[in-house]
């Protein structure tokens, strides 16, 4: 249910269009209810191409701009790019937990919706298929939940005036288990003309339309109605 998602709500995933696929209908109704949604792009998806002949950075730069369109569709205005190397977030736990800390005290919000760091049963939408969905699925749970509120994590960002935040919920995308489901029909031309954005990664290919409404109509099933984004809820332990 929408009603249960309260702002500031802070998006943070792997990929430019990991949004745009999984959860960017219930961004739309959030935005529409006039909350405070932003996102965090830990890669740009650096090497999301066969192309032999476009480089690295020219490919992150496409995908930003695809992103940030994506993002005005819907009404959102803060999009931060951290620029990890895309598939490598593995290596880069350390650092990667701190700077989300530092990024839950700056914004504080009260939501975060990420990935989900279970590996999943291996099927075609489970978060197995990319280490980086469910590597930071698990350092977003850990910056939110045992980092953010610890004064005695990272006490330089607390000295720098960052204060202790405590996150109320997280909602975890691409999850084998959902329990939370919400309504995308009321948003679901815009949910698609968001994801048609993302070019590069043929999203506006015709076949997208039928295959995410699939997808939606199946979560749909479980919520009682027509089309829905499913996510896990994970309280704080
Ligand atoms: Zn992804």
């Amino acid at each position: 249910m929408i009603d249960e998602f309260h702002g500031p709500v802070l998006v943070v995933v792997s990929h430019p269009d990991d949004i745009e696929a999984h959860c960017v209908g219930t961004v739309a109704r959030l935005v529409a209810r006039g909350e405070d949604v932003s996102y965090v792009l830990v890669t740009s998806g650096n090497r999301g191409t066969d192309d032999l002949s476009v480089s690295a950075e020219r490919i992150a730069a496409h995908r930003e701009e695809e992103q940030l369109a994506a993002a005005r569709i819907v009404g959102v205005e803060r999009v931060r790019f951290l620029r990890y190397n895309d598939s490598d977030l593995l290596f880069h736990m350390p650092q990667l937990r701190e700077e989300l800390t530092s990024i839950i005290r700056e914004t504080k919000p009260r939501t975060i919706i990420t990935h989900d760091p279970y590996p999943g049963n291996g099927s075609r939408d489970s978060c197995s298929i990319y280490p980086d969905h469910t590597t930071l699925g698990l350092m977003t749970f850990q910056a939110a939940y045992l980092c953010s509120p610890g004064p005695l994590f990272y006490p330089d960002q607390v000295k720098q005036g960052l204060a202790p935040h405590r996150v109320e919920m997280l909602y975890l995308i691409m999850s084998d288990a959902p329990d939370v489901f919400v309504d995308a029909e009321p948003v679901w031309d815009q949910r698609m003309n968001a994801l048609r954005q993302h070019v590069s990664q043929g999203r506006d290919h015709p076949d997208m339309e039928r295959f995410f409404r699939g997808i939606a109509t199946q979560l749909g099933d479980k919520a009682d109605c027509q089309l829905a984004e499913g996510f896990r809820k994970l309280p704080p332990t």
